[in-house]
């Protein structure tokens, strides 16, 4: 049954977001404060601009409060950095995000390491990311955590003996996505464009993770007989649709399971912002 092997992610997000809703639920029933997500977003591209719509979607779904604060292109470092320095010290703020990318003239990682680290729900600090190199209780980053999620899901929490290729290795995907997958002890090999013989390397996989941002990448005859696929790319088809890194399509006779794109691992990176923040809230008050 080839639908059976098709994950979406969606669903799994759906649950999430249904049990994060619960839990606010609670609190407003005992008259406490709600989760409180801020996204700073400048300029207006229009990818930045639907992904933080999503952002405040997920957020009013579930019950948080959400404020945006927009800046034109050419606001300063200067006045990002003020704001968030109010951010930091604000008691009724859990989470604080900054949209990606910035401007040129703004130093994107002064920016981000000036957020304080329990509140950087995007988990991109750098004392959040040698957390997670140790095993410390942190904010893991979203998308590798989503991935995570859906692995466990499907039954593979513990990847001991199971070899697993990432393909990428961007700070935000696939640098932290090779760190989760060793911290459960899976035998893990991270590729990129320097990699010679990628097809091979993909073919001893188990499981292969592809955050490449190439449409349809990797090809059917890269893939191992019931390998698992989670496809966490985002990129335009020849006729404009959504479509991952993964020949999805061709792949599906092969695979034990894989991941479609849209409906994969998008909405679980979204719903993992959510719990992030949700964690955040709970660290702060106590709980
Ligand atoms: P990125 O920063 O551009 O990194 C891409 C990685 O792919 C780099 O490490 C690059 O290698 C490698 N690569 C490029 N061409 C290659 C080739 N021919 N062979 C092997 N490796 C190659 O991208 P990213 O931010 O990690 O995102 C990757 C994809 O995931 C994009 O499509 C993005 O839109 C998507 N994404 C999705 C989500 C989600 O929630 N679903 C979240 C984040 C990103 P080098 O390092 O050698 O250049």
């Amino acid at each position: 049954m080839i639908e059976n092997k098709i994950v979406y992610g969606s669903e799994i997000a759906k649950e999430v977001k249904l049990n994060i809703q619960t839990s606010v639920n609670e609190l407003k029933a005992a008259g406490k404060r709600v989760p409180h997500l801020v996204v700073l977003f400048v300029g207006n591209d229009v990818g930045s601009t639907s992904y933080v719509k999503g952002k405040e979607n997920d957020c009013n779904e579930v019950g948080f409060i959400q404020t945006t604060h927009r800046y034109d292109d050419t606001v300063s470092e200067e006045e990002l950095l003020n704001k968030i320095e109010a951010l930091n010290k604000d008691p009724q703020v859990d989470g604080i995000l900054v949209q990606l990318p910035l401007p040129k003239h703004v130093n994107e990682n002064k920016v981000l390491f000036s957020i304080d680290p329990n509140k950087d729900v995007d988990g991109f600090h750098p004392f959040n990311v040698g957390k997670m190199l140790i095993q410390e209780e942190t904010f893991l980053p979203c998308t590798p955590k989503g991935v995570m999620y859906i692995l466990s899901k499907l039954g593979y929490s513990d990847l001991s003996g199971l070899k697993v290729v990432v393909i990428g290795r961007s700070n935000i995907v696939g640098k932290p996505m090779g760190q989760l997958l060793l911290n459960q002890h899976a035998t893990v090999t991270i590729c990129h464009s320097r990699t010679s013989n990628l097809a091979d390397e993909v073919r001893g996989a188990d499981i292969v993770v592809a955050a490449v941002g190439i449409p349809k990448f990797v090809q059917a005859d890269w893939i191992k007989e019931g390998a698992i696929v989670i496809d966490v790319g985002v990129n335009r088809d020849e006729n404009n649709k959504l479509c991952g890194d993964v020949d999805t399509q061709a792949c599906l006779e092969k695979v034990k399971y894989i991941t479609p794109v849209p409906k994969g691992v998008g909405p679980m990176t979204r719903a993992m912002l959510l719990e992030n923040t949700l964690q955040s809230y709970q660290k702060r008050e106590g709980l």
